[in-house]
């Protein structure tokens, strides 16, 4: 069973710690293994949700069929890891393909982040890439810019 690596860099000011909310679902499109064919769409990866897998007693958090050859592939959320401020990719999740590879993965809505003073702020929205805040009690600017996605195979 082949596992992927999602890692993440960003440029954070007055950040401390980045992370998926568990309920948030993570959007990827997934290259077919048998004909080689990119997902047109952003497909939803939750982990909360468990479909059932053809022809076997297993589930997995998202199934679905190769639009070109009809294969069934699938993918789970293993884990997500908090990301820190340090400047370099960090892993910060773990997917686990059956039948496909990851190929881009989409961030939206739904990432939460610990400010340098200490305060959560949740609903992060990085659609854009960026993210811009305050920090009411530190009385300083917020900011997660350059979001950058890497996939690697283990
Ligand atoms: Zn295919």
């Amino acid at each position: 069973m082949p596992f992927f690596d999602i890692f993440l860099k960003a440029d954070y000011e007055n950040i401390t710690t980045l992370r998926l909310h568990k309920d948030t679902s993570l959007f990827l499109s997934c290259e077919c293994q048998g004909c080689r064919e990119i997902s047109d769409s952003f497909m939803a990866l939750n982990r909360n949700e468990q479909t059932s897998i053809s022809g076997s007693r297993g589930t997995a958090n998202l199934v679905f069929k190769c639009k070109s050859c009809k294969k069934e592939c699938s993918v789970d959320l293993v884990s997500t890891f908090d990301v820190t401020d340090d400047n370099k990719p960090q892993q910060f999740a773990k997917l686990e393909c059956r039948g496909c590879k990851p190929s881009e993965l989409s961030l939206r809505d739904g990432f939460e982040a610990i400010s340098e003073a200490g305060n959560t702020f949740d609903d992060i929205d990085l659609t854009e890439g960026e993210w811009y805040g305050y920090d009411e009690d530190a009385k300083v600017p917020l900011g997660i810019t350059n979001v950058e996605i890497k996939i690697n195979k283990c």
